[in-house]
This record gives structure tokens, C-alpha cells and sequence, in this order.
């Protein structure tokens, strides 16, 4: 078998640096690119040594030439406190960094897949969401730099692919956990745990009976890359997450159980346009890439919080 090259955008972040693992393990050449905003070194640190990584500092909002068979185009801050930070980049990044991973794909003739998010949805007025779902959005929100950076990629990409075939997946990605998010991440899983071992108050935002459906990030891995491998017709969007949904004042009560933490929970305020209520309907994915999430919550739970004991 031929190794492929694979080029990861925002390898070095939370989920990239374990596709980047899992696709090397697989026997593939890989190309990290990331630009560190919210991605660190650390993370892929430990691949430095095999022949068949490679690491480079590069910023998607500027064009990137490399030869390449498939490019996962994941670069993109995730967590609101950081996309928010600097809403113009982070639009930039969707949409320029779609155009030059796009341009790059369409001179190489690469399989591209772009990690776009049920951020899409918005503020879902149907539940759980499905695909053909157009969603609730607001374009001048304090969230909507991400989500309509993430809808114009989409677009962007289903029009490269009518106009230009070139070979396209969309993965609508629902609120993914694990080992290697940042402790400085700001979503919710990484700060409830990180209060939790430090016995810190844990921060509920509104009351806590907004839900969300959340996915272990090996189970993510293993459906991006089912998406890439799928026959060059399925071009997706397709929504790969857990559909277990849990309210966050129930998330914050099991991370305290599953840590023994001293932890109290504080109610703090909701920020502006917080999705009420999120669940994916995965039907699609179980269709067409025959995957469904392994893992449980407190499966996965269990790993973070080790992982997070080993670093804070
Ligand atoms: P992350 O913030 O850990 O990773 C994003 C990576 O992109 C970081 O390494 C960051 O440094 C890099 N990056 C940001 N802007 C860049 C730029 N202009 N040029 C080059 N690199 C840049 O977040 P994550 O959770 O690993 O998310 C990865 C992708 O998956 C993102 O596109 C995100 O929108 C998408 N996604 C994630 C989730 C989730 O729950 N984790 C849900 C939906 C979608
Ligand atoms: N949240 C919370 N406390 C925190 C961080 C987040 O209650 O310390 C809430 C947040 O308001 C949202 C949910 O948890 O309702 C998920 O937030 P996250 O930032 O993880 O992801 P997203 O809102 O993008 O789904």
C-alpha cells in the first residue's frame, strides 16, 4: 500500500493533534500546519521523531503550497472565549483559510474535508438537528463570526465542488471532549474538570438547563476519517457527535462525582445568544459511514480527568 500525504490545518490544536497521531499510526505521511493561536507544540511534541511528520508554523488566511492527497482543514480557534477574541481573524480564518486550502486542493487534486460544527444550527429551533436543517443564526451576534465563518466555508466548499469538482466532505461537528484541550480552553468540559481537581467553584452559566450532546474525541477521529474515506459521491454535511444529552448544571454534578471534588457550583451569567438546547440526529452518519459514538460520558470523562491530573 502507497503511503498517502495527508495535510492537517490546526494540527496542533485539541482535535488535530489526535488526528494527526491517529493517521500517522495508520501509516501515512502527515504535514501538521498550524499557526499556534490555540494549538501548542506540546501537543504533537511527541511525533517529532517519526520520519513521516512533519511540523509547520503557517497561517491558513495565507495561501500554502505542498503536494498532498488529502488535506483535513481543521484550523480554526473553537472555543467561544477565543474566537470571540478577535472576531475579524477568526472569520478570516474560516473563510480565507477555506479559500486557500480550496485553491490548494483544486491545483493538487486533493480530497479536502472541512471541520464545520452544529455551531451551524445556531440557536436550534428543531431538535435533535438534522442535515437538512438550515438553522437559526445570528449574523451580528456576539457568536457569529464562528458560525457564519463556518457556513460560508461550507458553502464555499459545496461550490468548489460544483464549480471545480473537487472532492469534498463537510463534518458538522457537535461539542467535542478529551485529553489535550487546553486548560485554558474556556469550553465547558476543560474548565468544569480543571475547577473540579482544584476544588475551585464551578462556573454554570444562566441556570445550567441549556443542554448539549457530548462526544469523546476518539469517536470524532474515527468519523472524520470514515467521512474521508467514503465513496467520492458522499460529500456530507453529515452531523458526527453523542447523542446523549445532558444539561450543563447535570455535566457540572457528574464532573464533581467522577472527581470527589470539594467543589461548590455558582451560577453565573448566560452569555449573549447561548444555544438553549443541542443534540445531533446521526441517522446520516450511520447510513453512510456505518459509525455510531463508542464511548459513554463517564468513560470519557474518566479519561480527561486523568489526563488533566497529569497536567494541572
Ligand atoms: P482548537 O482551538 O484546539 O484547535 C484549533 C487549531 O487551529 C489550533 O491549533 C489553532 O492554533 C489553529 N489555528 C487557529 N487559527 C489558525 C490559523 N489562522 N492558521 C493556522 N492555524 C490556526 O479547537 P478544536 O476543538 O481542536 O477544533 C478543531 C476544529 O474542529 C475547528 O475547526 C473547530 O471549529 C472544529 N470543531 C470542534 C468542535 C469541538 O467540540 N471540539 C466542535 C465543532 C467543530
Ligand atoms: N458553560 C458553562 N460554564 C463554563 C463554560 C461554559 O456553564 O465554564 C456553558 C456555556 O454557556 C454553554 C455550554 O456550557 O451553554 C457549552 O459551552 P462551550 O463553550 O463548551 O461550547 P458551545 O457553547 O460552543 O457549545
Amino acid at each position: 500500500m502507497s503511503r498517502k500525504k495527508i495535510l492537517v490545518t490546526g494540527g496542533a490544536g485539541f482535535v488535530g493533534s489526535h488526528l494527526c497521531e491517529r493517521l500517522l499510526n495508520e501509516g501515512n505521511e502527515v504535514y501538521c500546519l498550524d499557526n499556534y493561536f490555540t494549538g501548542q507544540k506540546q501537543n504533537v511534541v511527541h511525533l517529532l521523531n517519526n520520519p513521516y511528520f512533519e511540523l509547520i508554523r503557517h497561517d491558513v488566511t495565507a495561501p500554502f503550497f505542498i503536494e498532498t492527497d488529502e488535506i483535513y482543514n481543521l484550523a480554526c480557534p473553537a472555543s467561544p472565549v477565543h474566537y470571540q477574541y478577535n472576531a475579524i481573524k477568526t472569520m478570516k480564518t474560516s473563510v480565507m483559510g477555506a479559500i486557500n486550502m480550496l485553491g490548494l486542493a483544486k491545483r493538487v487534486n486533493a480530497k479536502i474535508l472541512q471541520a464545520s460544527t452544529s455551531e451551524v444550527y445556531g440557536d436550534p429551533l428543531v431538535h435533535p438537528q438534522t442535515e437538512t436543517y438550515w438553522g437559526h443564526v445570528n449574523p451580528i451576534g456576539e457568536r457569529a463570526c464562528y458560525d457564519e465563518g463556518k457556513r460560508s466555508a461550507e458553502t464555499l466548499f459545496v461550490n468548489y465542488h460544483k464549480q471545480n469538482n473537487v472532492k469534498i466532505k463537510i463534518i458538522r461537528i457537535f461539542n467535542t471532549y478529551g485529553p489535550k484541550m487546553h486548560p485554558n480552553d474556556g469550553r465547558v468540559v476543560s474548565n468544569f474538570i480543571v475547577q473540579a481537581l482544584q476544588n475551585k467553584d464551578i462556573t454554570v452559566y444562566g441556570e445550567g438547563n441549556q443542554t448539549r450532546s457530548f462526544q469523546y474525541v476518539d469517536d470524532l477521529v474515527e468519523g472524520m476519517i470514515r467521512l474521508m474515506n467514503s465513496a467520492d459521491s458522499f460529500t456530507g454535511p453529515v452531523n458526527v457527535g453523542n447523542p446523549n444529552e445532558f444539561t450543563i448544571l447535570e455535566l457540572a454534578q457528574k464532573v464533581i462525582e467522577l472527581t470527589g471534588s470539594k467543589s461548590k457550583i455558582i451560577f453565573q451569567p448566560l452569555p449573549s445568544d447561548d444555544p438553549m438546547q443541542r443534540q445531533p440526529d446521526i441517522t446520516l452518519a450511520k447510513k453512510e459511514l456505518d459509525w455510531s459514538p463508542k464511548i459513554n460520558l463517564d468513560e470519557g470523562l474518566l479519561k480527561t480527568i486523568d489526563y488533566f491530573k497529569s497536567i494541572v
